[in-house]
């Protein structure tokens, strides 16, 4: 792994990290203004309770003093009716004093509702004086918390940030550049790959750059989420979605004119791949450097089948590969590189053949350079 990206994934680490403290430091006034803004409301109910019991108690005293009012007018109209002269005015006084008599008894049950309606009113206030009580109560924990995690917070931030000060000054401007402005957008700079795949934004990776990523001597990006990729051959899981199969890898045919193979280990090249072609009793071979498909010198002619011409490439580590393209198409089309397309289905193969590896199936895949064939 490149000493940039190990950096970088210790940075990445921290800005989350801070991120997380800001955005906790951000979250405490919100929750104690939720719990202020209920607490409003238990007084606004408490205090309307209580202005209610008030009212009550006012219109108690008015029908009270209603009621001695007209008892007072009851024996007012009494001692005139010892007095009247006629039948009709009798008859007047005593209408009156009915009226006044139910009037009285109407009060009366105004005065027995209110009693009723007290009962309630205290029980409301009493609650409402409670439900005060603990919120304030609450409220004040709230806030003594959102104050020490605040303090603790801060502490933490600020230990953060001293070890992104130094983690950046050792990174490169321009790759931090990058892992910066995705980071704002994506909210993680890096993207780990894992069966092909990119674990950011889940894309499958062209074969190429799969392979460049599992070398790791260069810094690769996400094509598609911009996230700069990392390995770690630990986590990774080559799955058969991964390499695009399902079906068992097709064997490639001893006897076809012409064959592909991989080496690990060619001399200075390192990993390579190699066409051999038979015709009219001679063979060529070419030779291609792997993650680039450049063609590493000539084309070489020797007699006879590849088999025998080129014992020296056909070693343990040889691993023979499925394709065939026609050699007018290599010469006049391809130029001095393998096209993409080409490159990525010879990559596909070779990881089909390590995936079969990993899994057991060693008989099934390609032999090395399939010594058991006759050729
Ligand atoms: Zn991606």
């Amino acid at each position: 792994m490149l000493p940039d990206i190990e950096k970088l994934l210790q940075l990445q680490v921290a800005d989350q990290e801070i991120r997380k403290l800001q955005e906790e430091v951000a979250e405490l006034p919100k929750r104690i203004a939720v719990i202020e803004q209920k607490l409003a409301g238990t007084k606004a109910h408490l205090e309307k309770a209580r202005a209610a019991a008030k009212a009550d108690e006012t219109n108690r005293k008015k029908f009270e003093s209603g009621i001695q009012d007209l008892q007072g007018k009851i024996s007012k109209y009494r001692d005139q009716s010892l007095a009247v002269k006629t039948n009709e005015q009798y008859k007047a006084l005593l209408q009156e004093i009915q009226f006044a008599e139910q009037e009285i008894r109407a009060n009366e049950d105004r005065i027995l509702e209110v009693m009723v309606n007290v009962e309630a009113r205290e029980k409301d206030v009493k609650a409402a004086e409670a439900e005060l009580k603990a919120e304030t109560a609450e409220i004040e924990k709230e806030k003594e918390d959102a104050r020490r995690v605040t303090a603790e917070d801060q502490q933490k931030l600020g230990e953060w940030n001293g070890k992104r000060d130094g983690l950046r000054s050792g990174i490169s401007e321009d790759i931090l550049r990058h892992y910066e402005r995705v980071m704002k957008f994506r909210r993680t700079g890096l993207a780990e790959v894992r069966a092909q795949k990119c674990m950011g934004c889940q894309v499958m990776l062209r074969p190429q750059i799969y392979n460049e990523v599992r070398i790791g001597d260069k810094l690769v990006v996400c094509d598609s989420c911009q996230r700069i990729f990392y390995y770690n051959p630990e986590n990774d899981v080559i799955t058969e979605e991964s390499v695009g199969q399902t079906k068992k890898r097709p064997r490639p045919k001893a006897d076809s004119p012409q064959a592909w193979f991989f080496r690990p280990d060619y001399g200075e090249e390192g990993e390579v791949f190699l066409v051999f072609t038979n015709k009219d009793g001679s063979s060529t071979r070419r030779t291609y450097e792997m993650h680039t498909g450049r063609q590493i010198g000539g084309v070489l002619q020797r007699e006879g089948n590849y088999r025998q011409a080129f014992p020296e490439d056909l070693t343990d580590a040889a691993l023979r590969l499925n394709g065939h393209w026609d050699e007018s198409e290599i010469d006049e089309e391809w130029g001095s590189e393998i096209p993409s397309n080409v490159l990525d289905a010879l990559l596909k193969d070779l990881l089909a053949i390590q995936r079969e590896h990993r899994s057991g199936h060693k008989g099934h895949a390609a032999a090395p350079a399939e010594h058991s064939a006759a050729s």
